[in-house]
This record gives structure tokens, C-alpha cells and sequence, in this order.
């Protein structure tokens, strides 16, 4: 029998209305541990009723508040205690995660100090907030009226699921939305952390739920409900397109923040070390697991065979092991179902490219989800592992001989998350970085980043940003309210003829 991490309930159940419940079914689903794949605790495979119940208690404390008119201050000050509960909880929630998902301990210490983070720059952003008013001398004032949409649909994916749940959460409330938050069914275990969080916190009833369950039963429920006024989902591209669809019935709110395959180009003049620490750093850290995971190295020709050489060596000698020791680098893959997707793509790119490192499971790992670090390369445009997200520690190298061809690489898929651009010529990094299809791009970085700046992808890799203010637009309704100043001049219908100016085709407009 496998050790579970201490103090967490019999069983996970769903939340909302300010109080735990099993699933109106009765039905529950069995959660693995990702280094034995066993069921180690069940949760709560909520339905269509268990959302419509959830939806119901969080539309109730939307209509009848306080949360959405509470002055701003108030409920910074409760986002802050929220903060301040995520951060107690730094070492519980790393075993948790680690324990759940798999992410290696060293790597699951950070999560909590991040989420918290998410819930103080939210806060801070609500006291800050301006919006605009919109003078014309003499006749009218306009300005613009901010409301918080409603009940936020809230659907998150299994990598490093807390911290991707206080991205969505922190704005949602900060706006003064009302939630029901969908965590992903392969880790809800760290979901259930907010209940305790957001009691401590003072959240009023009604305001956070949460109910367990798939992608098919309640996450479908939740994007159909005709009182989910938004829903802001992460996940794949392919579900992203069934949500995209399936919001149309209610005209929803659409945040679609879905995969990647990035790019990093590295050029000749690069800071060869630096690139090589930060695009081993960029595809196997999370365990692969990762959105923005640089999982495409297009290298200049010249240092290409050099590049190869250093890489596989690092990469070769990575630390796989089980997640709980302090020295793994890399560690089980979250479930057996993606491990099977992960391992099926090493199949595949066995017959498509150059395997130079890893390419099975770890000798000295018989069971659980471990893939050792697997580099491909000389991997054509046209190959699957060049296309496709794999979303495990695979990475596909391909060489390049002039900018315009890394360009032409790095934007032929029909992903556009993020981008690398390694290079000392400002010039080139910063038109090569221009000319990429993708919502990010990081130069001589990686994936280190300012909340108040843009986050989301292009083509397949979403709709929408959020960030900063952009998260805060998002969650809001911003109503245009026109005030006339003086007279107001109407073409008056029924009473005398029209004169040029009646018909509104002499006079200034706005
Ligand atoms: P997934 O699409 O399988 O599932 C994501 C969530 O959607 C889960 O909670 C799932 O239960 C739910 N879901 C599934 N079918 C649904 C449906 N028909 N209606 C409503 N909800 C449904 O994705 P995943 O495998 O959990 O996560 C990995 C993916 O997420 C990768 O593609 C990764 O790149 C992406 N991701 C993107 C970002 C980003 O910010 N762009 C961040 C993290 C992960």
C-alpha cells in the first residue's frame, strides 16, 4: 500500500452552496498515484445535476450579493487573506501536488507562493482600476459602467493544476464574479485545498463551488448551462474546439487558452551555454508537462552537430526518479492514459527522426509513468513529433540555414503559444521575434514573466488574452453609459419635414 501525504479527506467531494456533497448519482471516480497507478482516494463524478445545483448556488450569490457590490477594497481584502491562506500551505500542497500529479517535489515547492501571487496582483489591480469618461464640451458625457458578468464557468487542465486554478479564480473573483470551478479529473486532489482556503478567507457562501467529475459529464454541463454566463477554459486544442462549439447555444464568454509545440530558435551567435541550460530547462521541466514548453529547437546549421552533441549528453544525464526525492529532474508522467499517448509518440518519431537520447521507459524504473528525456533529431517539418503537441519530455531538433527559414519553421503549425529567439543581434531578435506567429515570444529567456503583460496564444492555441487588466475585461461587462449634457437634437418623426440637419448629415458626430 502506497503512503498518501497527510491530511487528506476519505473522500473528495463537491462544494458549493457553502457545503460538501456527494454526487446526486452517488457516483465517484478512482484517482491514481502516478508512480504505481493505484487508486489511492475516490472523488465525486459530478453530472448534470450536481452542476445545475452548483450553478444555482453560485447564481444566488451572484443576484443576491453582496460579493459583486462590494467596493473594491473589501474584496482585495479577502483576496489577500486568500493569499495569505495559499501561502500557509506551501509544504501541504507541494506533497499533494507531487504526490497527485507526479511533478517532482523540488519543482512542486514553488506552486503556492505563485498562486498566492495571482491573488495579491489581482487585488491590488481592483483597488487600482480606472475607467474611462468620455467628455463632448457641451453635449454629452460618456462613461463607461463595469460590472462583473456573472457566474464564471472555471475549466482547468492536470498540469500543475493549482497554480492554473488561482490564474482563473483570482481574476473571477476579483471582478466579482461568482464561480464554479471544473478542476481536471486526473489530479482533484489539490482542488480541494480552496474549500478550507477560501472558508478562512471569509469568501460569502455561494461565491467559490466546485464540482469534480470529466470532461464529458460535468464539464460539458458547465459550458451548456444557460447560466454560466462565461467560461474560461485551458486545456487541449481539440476540447477547446468542442467548448468553442458548445458555447454558441448561449453566445457565451470564450476564453480558450489551449496548447503549444514552441519553437526555439537558437542562431550561430548565441549564447551557446545559456541556450542549451534554458531549452533543456524549457522540455523537461514539469515533466514535459507543460504549455509552453519549448518542444521544437530549430538550430543555425553551423553550430548544429555541436548543439546535438551537448544536448543529448545533458539530456542523457537528467535525474529520473520517483517525485518525492528532493534530486529528481524528471518524474512520472501524471496518468497511464497519457502515458500511453507520450510513449506512442516516441514510437512514432522512432520511425520519422534521429533519436539521439532516451527514446523507452528507465531501466531502473519498471513500474509507473517514467519516460526517460527523449531527444529527436534532423526531424522534417512534415514529421508528426514536429506537429503535434506529445505534452511529455520529448523534443523534436531540426537545423536551419537562413532567418527567413527559422521564421518559415517556427510558424509552419497549427500552434501559436510561445516562442524562444536566441541570438546577440539585437536587430535580428527583435524582427525575428516580430515575425512569429505566436502570443509570446521570450529572447534569450525563457518563460519568466510580468503578470500585467498579455498571456494567451494565436491560431490553435486560443482565443483571447488575459493578464493584468486584459483577465479583468474579461470576467466584467463594461457598459457604455451616454449622459446629454444639453439639448438633445431629435429628427423629429411625424412633425415638420426633414432638414439636411435632421437627417443627420450635416452636423459633427463623435
Ligand atoms: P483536456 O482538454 O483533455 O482537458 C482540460 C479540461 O477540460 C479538463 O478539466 C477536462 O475534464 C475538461 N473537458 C474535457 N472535455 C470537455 C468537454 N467536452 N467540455 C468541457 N470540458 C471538457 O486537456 P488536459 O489534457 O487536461 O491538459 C493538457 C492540455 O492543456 C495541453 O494541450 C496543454 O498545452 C494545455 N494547457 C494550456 C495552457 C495555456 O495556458 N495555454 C496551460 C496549461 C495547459
Amino acid at each position: 500500500m502506497i503512503d498518501k501525504p497527510a491530511g487528506l479527506p476519505e473522500r473528495i467531494q463537491h462544494y458549493y452552496g457553502g457545503a460538501l456533497h456527494d454526487s446526486v448519482s452517488g457516483e465517484v471516480f478512482d484517482v491514481l498515484e502516478p508512480t504505481t497507478n493505484q487508486n489511492y482516494i475516490t472523488a465525486a463524478a459530478g453530472g448534470k445535476e450536481d452542476v445545475d445545483r452548483a450553478v444555482a448556488a453560485a447564481k444566488k450569490a451572484f443576484d443576491e450579493g453582496p460579493w459583486p457590490h462590494m467596493l473594491p477594497r473589501e474584496r482585495a481584502t479577502i483576496l489577500n487573506r486568500v493569499a495569505d491562506e495559499v501561502a500557509k500551505i506551501n509544504d501541504e500542497l507541494a506533497a499533494i501536488e507531487s504526490f497527485d500529479s507526479g511533478l517532482p517535489i523540488r519543482q512542486a515547492k514553488g506552486q503556492a507562493n505563485r498562486a498566492a501571487e495571482n491573488f495579491r496582483f489581482f487585488a491590488d489591480l481592483i483597488v487600482a482600476q480606472v475607467d474611462g469618461a468620455f467628455k463632448m464640451p457641451g453635449r454629452q458625457i460618456n462613461y463607461v459602467n463595469r460590472k462583473p458578468l456573472g457566474v464564471a464557468g472555471l475549466i482547468t487542465p492536470w498540469n500543475t493544476p493549482f497554480m492554473q486554478e488561482s490564474w482563473k479564480l483570482a481574476p473571477a473573483l476579483a471582478s466579482g464574479c461568482t464561480v464554479v470551478l471544473k478542476p481536471a479529473e486526473f489530479t482533484p486532489v489539490s482542488a480541494n485545498l480552496w474549500v478550507d482556503i477560501m472558508e478562512k478567507a471569509g469568501v460569502p457562501e455561494g461565491v467559490f463551488n466546485i464540482v469534480y467529475g470529466d470532461g464529458a459529464g460535468a464539464g460539458d454541463a458547465l459550458v451548456k448551462h444557460p447560466d454560466t454566463n462565461l467560461i474560461s477554459f485551458t486545456g487541449s486544442l481539440a476540447t477547446g474546439k468542442i467548448v468553442y462549439g458548445n458555447g454558441a447555444e448561449h453566445m457565451k464568454h470564450l476564453s480558450l487558452e489551449l496548447g503549444g509545440k514552441s519553437p526555439a530558435i537558437i542562431f550561430e551567435d548565441a549564447d551557446f551555454e545559456k541556450a542549451l541550460d534554458s531549452t533543456l530547462f524549457g522540455v523537461f521541466s514539469l515533466n514535459g508537462e507543460r504549455c509552453t514548453a519549448s518542444s521544437r529547437i530549430l538550430v543555425h546549421r553551423s553550430i548544429y552537430d555541436r548543439f546535438l552533441e551537448a544536448y543529448a549528453e545533458r539530456a542523457n544525464k537528467i535525474v529520473v526518479g520517483p517525485p518525492s526525492d528532493p534530486v529528481t529532474e524528471l518524474a512520472a508522467l501524471v496518468h497511464p492514459e497519457h502515458y500511453e499517448k507520450v510513449t506512442s509518440y516516441i514510437e512514432i518519431g522512432k520511425h520519422e527522426a534521429r533519436l539521439i537520447a532516451g527514446g523507452g521507459r528507465p531501466h531502473h524504473l519498471p513500474e509507473g509513468n517514467y519516460v526517460e528525456p527523449t531527444v529527436f533529431a534532423d526531424v522534417a517539418p512534415d514529421a508528426r513529433i514536429f506537429q503535434e503537441e506529445i505534452f511529455g519530455p520529448v523534443v523534436a531538433i531540426t537545423p536551419f540555414d537562413t532567418d527567413e527559414e527559422a521564421i518559415e519553421l517556427a510558424n509552419n503549425v497549427e500552434y501559436g503559444l510561445a516562442a524562444y529567439v536566441w541570438t546577440n543581434d539585437i536587430a535580428r531578435a527583435h524582427n525575428v521575434a516580430g515575425a512569429i506567429e505566436s502570443g509570446m515570444v521570450w529572447i534569450n529567456s525563457h518563460n519568466v514573466r510580468d503578470l500585467r503583460t498579455p498571456f494567451g496564444g494565436v491560431k490553435g492555441s486560443g482565443l483571447g488574452h488575459e493578464g493584468g487588466y486584459r483577465s479583468l475585461d474579461f470576467y466584467s461587462i463594461q457598459q457604455s453609459i451616454h449622459v446629454t449634457l444639453g439639448d438633445v437634437h431629435t429628427t423629429r418623426f411625424g412633425a415638420t419635414g426633414y432638414s439636411e440637419r435632421d437627417l443627420g448629415l450635416g452636423g459633427p458626430s463623435a
